[in-house]
């Protein structure tokens, strides 16, 4: 498995109209907009910061992972991502390595990537995505 860099960090935010200004205003982070990738519930903006991006996360469904999340622990770093060459690969070296994953398969994830997620019981409590672009 190749890891290639941090992708993005993923953040839970109420909204993303109200979260993103202290990203745009105050980072000078540049916003290029939102996706709604609607079988996950959740609308997406990614904002570059160099090679990585911040990944601001709204629900669009209040039985979405996004507002679970943000019941449990309110806003934060919800998910760290990993840019990998090739997704199945890395899955099937992890579940190799006995790492309990939460995809067993790669899905749709926004912007057109490949994306899953492994569990944070084997992670030390850190939600981690892998993600292929
Ligand atoms: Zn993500």
């Amino acid at each position: 498995m190749k890891i290639l860099k941090i992708d993005h960090l993923g953040i839970a935010v109420k909204s993303i109209e109200g979260g993103k200004n202290f990203w745009t205003d105050a980072l000078g982070l540049k916003f290029e907009g939102t996706e709604t990738v609607a079988e996950q519930k959740v609308t997406t903006a990614f904002l570059p910061v160099g090679e990585s991006e911040v990944e601001l996360l709204e629900s669009t469904a209040p039985d979405g992972p996004i507002a679970k999340y943000l019941e449990k622990k309110g806003e934060g770093i919800q998910h760290i991502a990993f840019r990998v060459e090739n997704i199945e690969e890395a899955l099937a070296e992890l579940k190799a390595k006995g790492i309990q994953l939460i995809d067993e398969k790669p899905r749709k994830g926004a912007g057109g990537a490949r994306i899953a997620f492994l569990h944070p019981r084997a992670t030390s409590g850190v939600l981690v995505e892998l993600c292929e672009r």
